[in-house]
């Protein structure tokens, strides 16, 4: 069934998907935290922060519990409300559309590249153009930098000073990744690589993700804004926890906004600051897995590897390989059928938004709207690529792949 060249003894253990790389660092300092007596939003979050907003080059980083919490948090501080609509792509996780419900704004979404599967600036003018011919107002275009590549951020700028949008950034999948040399996240008013008025961007840390908190999210930008979301992260409350005790603490607050009860805790905090120690090591074993995925798949006609364009650096939270099903006899599903008989664990990045029953029924969304993101969507399947991987383990990817691939040629 499998030629000699992808010829290796069967595996014995599933190989999970993407599992969080958890070690005696992070319990450590979770335990400190625990055993500090502080373990909401205080000490250790302001310090996560400050190195985060440090490593990206950001002027100022707020800790929450989300990147979800990140995007709902941008749109309200960009005064995005009912009667205002985004652009975002359909190439995304649900929760980057549901927050512009969420304010009550309307989701307009626009169709991708097919070589990154980012937005494409000119089907974001182009729905933009339709949506204010229709009587929409839209305010902002929220792009995915989707598996961790940077979207085409200097044509979207553009776009969105021409329109005079904000531009929110979903980089849950962006760290650590650069364009033309910036970091993902490091974008401040008045850098001449980020022309962009407010750009604000919200990064995850939920357990799969490049670096995770279990659960939580960091909102980076200029100062003056990302403090007001430090008082929306809090109910609106004036002051976090974090000032309430001590010596002088005082039972007196003023709720100022009606916030929300997004804020990040120092446990939390503690096992972040722990992972970005590793974040750097992390990321090289997952760009050295991508470039030996690559190599393997360069002869292997059934399937197609992702790019990575001219002047950016992929953050590889995934790594999206698409079928070539004109090569094959079996479709993707069957396909991660095959691989998971192989103990491959895989996934799907993503079914398009716009085909979610809510979106096609609230919106009027059908299928044939945004054909690259459902052409893609077909055809992908993503492999496993978490730092913990062995060489084994690629091995074992690179050759169930090939035998796969094999088996069902055409
Ligand atoms: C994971 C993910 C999110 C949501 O992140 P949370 O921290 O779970 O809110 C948003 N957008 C994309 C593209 C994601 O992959």
């Amino acid at each position: 069934m499998t030629s000699p060249r992808s010829a290796r003894p069967a595996r014995e253990a599933f190989l999970p998907f993407s599992p969080p790389s958890i070690g005696e660092a992070e319990i450590q300092a979770v335990v400190d935290a625990l055993r500090s007596g502080w373990i909401t939003t205080g000490p250790r979050t302001a310090l996560f922060e400050r190195r985060f907003a440090e490593f990206v080059g950001a002027e100022d980083a707020v800790g929450l519990n989300s990147c979800t919490a990140g995007l709902q948090t941008a749109l309200a501080l960009s005064g995005i409300g009912p009667g205002d609509a985004v652009v975002t792509t359909p190439m995304t996780f649900a929760g980057t559309a549901n927050v512009i419900e969420h304010v009550g704004a309307k989701p307009i979404f626009a169709d991708v590249s097919p070589d990154t599967l980012n937005l494409d600036p000119a089907c974001v003018h182009r729905a933009i153009e339709s949506a204010r011919a229709h009587g929409d107002r839209v305010r902002a275009i929220l792009p995915v930098h989707y598996a961790g590549h940077p979207c085409d951020l200097e044509a979207l700028d553009a776009v969105a000073a021409e329109h005079d949008l904000v531009v929110i950034e979903d980089a849950a999948h962006a760290l650590p990744a650069r364009y033309q040399g910036r970091m993902i996240g490091g974008g401040v008013p008045g850098d001449p690589l980020a022309p962009r008025n407010r750009v604000l961007t919200s990064f995850s840390f939920y357990a799969n993700k490049n670096l995770t908190t279990g659960e939580g999210g960091m909102l980076t930008g200029p100062a003056d804004v990302l403090e007001r979301a430090r008082v929306y992260r809090n109910h609106g409350l004036d002051r976090d926890a974090s000032q309430r005790g001590g010596a002088h603490a005082s039972w007196r607050y003023a709720v100022h906004a009606p916030g929300y009860k997004f804020n990040m805790t120092d446990v939390a905090a503690a096992m972040g600051l722990a992972q970005l120690d590793k974040l750097p090591a992390f990321h090289a074993r997952r760009q050295a897995t991508a470039a030996r995925y690559t190599a393997a798949f360069a002869d292997c006609g059934a399937v197609e590897t992702p790019t990575e364009r001219a002047g950016v650096k992929h953050a590889w939270h995934l790594y999206p390989l698409r079928l070539h099903l004109d090569q094959l006899t079996i479709d993707r599903d069957r396909f991660i059928d095959e691989l998971a008989a192989r103990q491959i664990g895989t996934s799907v990045h993503f079914i398009p938004v716009h085909l979610h029953p809510w979106y096609r029924d609230e919106h009027g969304l059908r299928v044939g709207d945004f054909p690259a993101a459902e052409r893609a969507f077909e055809r992908l399947i993503s492999l496993p690529i978490h730092p913990a991987l062995t060489d084994d383990d690629v091995a074992d990817v690179i050759a169930a792949v090939r035998a796969v691939a094999e088996a069902f040629a055409r």
